[in-house]
């Protein structure tokens, strides 16, 4: 039995950094970016108000107060996207809204609350000022969020909504990121029926196909969906050879020592395929190896492949623990670890087998401390215990288990709203 860590530092080992390609900024959420981006414009592009207000020349507003207003003559109003048509000169001021350049000749917005424009019926020829206004005040200055020619997100850079925002603020509409990777998934087994179909006496439904595709979108792969394999190795070749396109490779089922566990056979055929079994509960049938396949430009290549359990939960935990970092690693992403939290385990968990237990629990946190509780039943084919669960707990495989109140290390699945 080889480690969780020897499994993944074998699989990634196979696996590289994809292309990069130019694409449409709100494709790329999640993606890693693939060029240094600079501007190539101020933002703000001008001198701009951050109030509504009026924009004077601070000189003007010396000793103003409530008591003893300054009285100034409005020459213009200017509104956001328009430039004033005057210039503000000793004795004036412009009416003036947030986002509108500052006039000519203005150096300080004062804002209405300290006007007594509401005192005033209708609109005004004057103004009063009722306090004194610094030089610069409420005003934005151009440039001050990006200077033209400065490099605003590094090459690396994982792209959140924050990024795409900045990068519409650069008026860019495309922008190169490391290609999200096509990840295929078969299904294999005689008992499976694909969702759309009425449900004969004997069989199940495949989840399996659906819960990976979820996954490998969650993460920011293109699943590519191949179906339901029979339990025949004509029927598994059938359906594989319309993945051969892809990055990645992954069959649920047909691994483990079964009469009718076919795909190792077929897959043996194929490529090179290692069988493992990884000291790990659930998913300890795995297989890992690579396909002979074509790129997209219809270059003959090694497709990696994993051959996943086919139980719902294995299957789902597997794909955690080893599909989603090699899909990060595709993606060109550097952290491919889920975070790991300490808990208090509020249950016993017994390792009798010693192999390192991946529980599900659900992580809820109590007066500033987290808490573990186990979803219920865990056996593997219980799906609705992963719909509970935020976490898993792991039990190492050096200890022979755990009791409530002990101190745990929590692989996150999610994070709930606390
Ligand atoms: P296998 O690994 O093929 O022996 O399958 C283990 C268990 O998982 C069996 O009970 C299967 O019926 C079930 N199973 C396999 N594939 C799927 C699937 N795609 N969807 C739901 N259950 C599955
Ligand atoms: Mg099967």
């Amino acid at each position: 039995m080889i480690s969780v860590e020897q499994a993944l530092d074998k699989i990634l080992n196979y696996v590289d950094v994809l292309e990069d390609e130019q694409s449409p900024i709100l494709d790329c959420l999640g993606q890693v970016l693939a060029e240094d981006v600079y501007s190539s414009i101020n933002v703000p592009p001008l001198d701009n108000s951050a109030m509504d207000g009026y924009a004077v020349q601070s000189r003007d507003t010396r000793g103003a107060s409530k008591q003893s207003p300054r009285f100034l003559r409005v020459i213009d109003t200017v509104s956001a996207g328009s430039i004033a048509g005057c210039e503000v000169e000793p004795g004036t001021a412009v009416r003036i809204m947030t986002g509108a350049p500052i006039p000519k000749g203005a150096d300080s917005v004062v804002r209405f609350e300290d006007t007594d424009e509401t005192q005033r019926q209708g609109s005004s020829t004057e103004i009063g000022i009722l306090g004194e206004a610094e030089a610069g005040l409420n005003i934005r200055r151009a440039g001050e969020d990006i200077t033209q020619g400065s490099i605003v997100l590094s090459q690396g850079a994982v792209l959140r909504p924050s990024e795409v925002g900045v990068l519409a603020s650069l008026g860019r509409t495309t922008v190169r990121v490391i290609r999200r990777p096509t990840v295929a998934i078969l299904t294999t087994g005689d008992e499976l029926v694909d969702i759309n179909q009425p449900l004969p006496a004997g069989k199940i439904y495949d989840s399996n196909t659906y819960s990976l595709a979820a996954l490998i979108r969650r993460y920011g792969g293109i699943p590519k969906i191949l179906g339901i394999a029979l339990d025949s190795e004509d029927s598994v070749v059938a359906r594989l050879r319309r993945g051969l396109d892809a990055d990645m490779l992954i069959t649920t089922g047909g691994v483990s020592a079964g009469d009718y566990d076919v795909v190792k056979d077929v897959l043996a055929k194929q490529g090179e395929i290692a069988f493992w079994t990884v000291r790990m509960k659930p998913g300890k049938p795995l297989a890992f190896g690579t396909i002979k396949g074509v790129s997209k430009a219809g270059i003959a290549r090694n497709i990696p492949h994993l051959g996943l359990p086919g139980n719902p939960v294995s299957s789902m935990v597997t794909f955690e623990l080893f599909v989603r970092p090699a899909i990060l690693k595709m993606m060109g992403k550097k952290n491919l670890t889920k975070p790991t939290i300490e808990a208090i385990v509020e249950n016993s968990v017994v390792n009798s087998d010693r192999r390192r237990i991946f529980a599900r629990v659900l992580v809820e946190k109590r007066s500033g401390q987290y808490f573990a509780r186990l979803t219920g039943p865990q056996g593997s084919g219980i799906l609705t215990s992963m719909t509970l669960a935020n976490g898993l707990v792991i039990i190492p495989e050096d200890k022979a288990g755990v009791v409530a109140g002990d101190v745990v290390q929590v692989m996150m699945l999610d994070w709930r709203e606390e």
